[in-house]
């Protein structure tokens, strides 16, 4: 009887004959576990693979962990076995599932335009809702689920990661080396745990900014869980350009999660509910756009067709919602800036700009940030190599699976480092994150900043400190 195993040490699809040999042998022996009948990965999607492996090159858990079965076709040769009743589903395959950063690179790279997002985001909930994960497994997915997309349940706890590290447990607990040989993911979580400040506590943003000087356009402003918490400066500084920019800003108080962690994990129920609070909060807003300064966010926001596909009672409104999301950087780049910019610096200031993967691949937004960063007088932009390649941290992942996130966060870092930039920009709190602890392993001081931030500085006459 072929095993899971059998199959994954294969690098071709399989031949029909061996297909029908296995299933009447299979039949006597065990009932191989597949996908469930709620929506398993299309088998129209993944026979538009022709196997041509120009993906590959572009994966970045291939990148790190060299094996076909952890790359896009390798992936799609899996969903296509478990379809076919060739392969199970169980934790032999389902590894190599969770092994994708979910980045979105295989589909800028496919030249035959498989739709890998579609595909893996039919399989994840399937691993969810039928294959059992390990203890461990459950209880930090149970913390990151129930945590991360409350951030009135994550704000309680700001207290105490202030006094642990204000008092020195952390430098304490990094000293000893023991939290990554006990617990490797509860350290990953440690090890980007931002530092607490007073900002972090607050919760005091006005419902409606007015515009400055004749108003253009009337914006609604999504703000993140982890952005409001740990990058609060990013939203105030997103709030200053728009109104500057003669928009008038809306944030209604009762927004809650956008649901982008749920629904990369396959979380959908959870997703499902954020979504219909988020799409609820914006309902009496009358707004031209919906705003949002963090890429993965952003994906998702504009993912609501999708994922309230069938709720007949949301699904019209979801795709009105989705359809006025923008990126604050999409959005700046359309209408025009017209603040004026000012130097950040006395001569030229050097700026490495990361690209987010779910703004370059998911979005396919990658000029209007350096658009906008190109306006500011003395900038020159810096490129790094690998710009299109995932800094590892991809939401929760580097979290999930820290040993491949920290191999691609020091590749990343060693790249922006090696552009010569002074300035580090990134449009996304996971990337910024992820970024710094991987400078800070490396003993490297370099600011980083949202554009959005430099934006700020630059219109409101203020000089960078490098
Ligand atoms: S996903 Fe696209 S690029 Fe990758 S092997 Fe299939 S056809 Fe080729
Ligand atoms: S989404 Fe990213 S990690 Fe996953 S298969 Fe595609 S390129 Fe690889």
């Amino acid at each position: 009887m072929q095993t899971s195993e059998d199959f994954l040490a294969k690098t071709k699809p399989i031949a029909p004959e061996r297909s029908k040999s296995f299933n009447v042998q299979e039949s006597f022996e065990r009932e191989i576990k597949g996908f469930d009948a709620k929506n398993p990965p299309k088998q129209e999607l993944i026979d538009t693979c022709v196997h041509c492996g120009f993906c590959l090159a572009t994966c970045p858990s291939y990148r790190v962990i060299g094996k076909e079965m952890d790359s896009p076709r390798g992936r799609i040769y899996l969903m296509n076995a478990i379809n076919q009743g060739e392969a199970a589903l169980e934790e032999a395959t389902t590894q190599h599932f969770d092994s994708c950063l979910g980045c979105l690179a295989c589909v800028t790279t496919c030249p035959s335009g498989v739709q890998y997002d579609k595909l893996i985001a039919a399989t994840r909930p399937q691993v969810e809702r039928n294959q059992p994960r390990s203890l461990p497994d459950r209880l930090i997915r149970t913390l990151i689920f129930n945590l991360f997309p409350y951030p009135n349940r994550l704000r309680t706890l700001l207290p105490l990661f202030w006094f642990y590290q204000k008092f020195g447990l952390q430098k304490l607990v990094r000293q000893s080396g023991l939290l990554p040989k006990l617990f490797p993911r509860l350290a990953a979580m440690e090890s980007i745990l931002p530092e607490i400040t007073a900002d972090s506590l607050q919760d005091n943003l006005p419902e409606i900014i007015p515009a400055q000087g004749k108003k253009r356009y009337r914006v609604g402003l999504i703000l993140g869980c982890v952005q409001r918490l740990f990058f609060s400066s990013v939203n105030e500084a997103t709030i200053r350009v728009l109104t500057a920019n003669g928009c008038e800003v809306v944030i209604p108080k009762n927004q809650g999660c956008c649901a982008a962690l749920p629904a990369h994990q396959g979380q959908e129920e959870q997703a499902r509910v954020l979504a219909r609070q988020m799409i609820d909060s914006f309902a009496q807003t009358e707004v031209d756009a919906v705003i949002i300064n963090a890429a993965g966010c952003g994906h998702t926001l504009k993912e609501y067709g999708h994922i309230l596909a069938d709720d007949p009672e949301y699904l019209g409104k979801a795709k009105a919602f989705a359809n006025k999301v923008k990126d604050i950087q999409e959005f700046l780049a359309k209408v025009g800036l017209t603040a004026k910019l000012s130097p950040l610096t006395e001569g030229e200031l050097k700026i490495a700009y990361q690209d987010a993967c779910h703004l370059l691949h998911g979005q396919k937004i990658s000029l209007q940030p350096r658009q906008l960063l190109a306006q500011i007088p003395g900038v020159t932009l810096k490129e790094p190599v690998d710009a299109a390649l995932c800094c590892g941290s991809a939401g929760v992942y580097n979290m999930l699976q820290p040993e491949v996130a920290d191999e691609l966060g020091q590749q990343k870092v060693t790249n922006l480092l090696n552009t010569g930039a002074d300035l580090i920009a990134s449009s996304n709190p996971g990337c910024s994150l992820q970024i710094k602890k991987h400078l800070r392993l490396k003993n490297k001081v370099i600011p980083l900043m949202h554009p959005m931030e430099l934006l700020d500085y630059s219109i409101r006459g203020m000089k960078l400190n490098l």
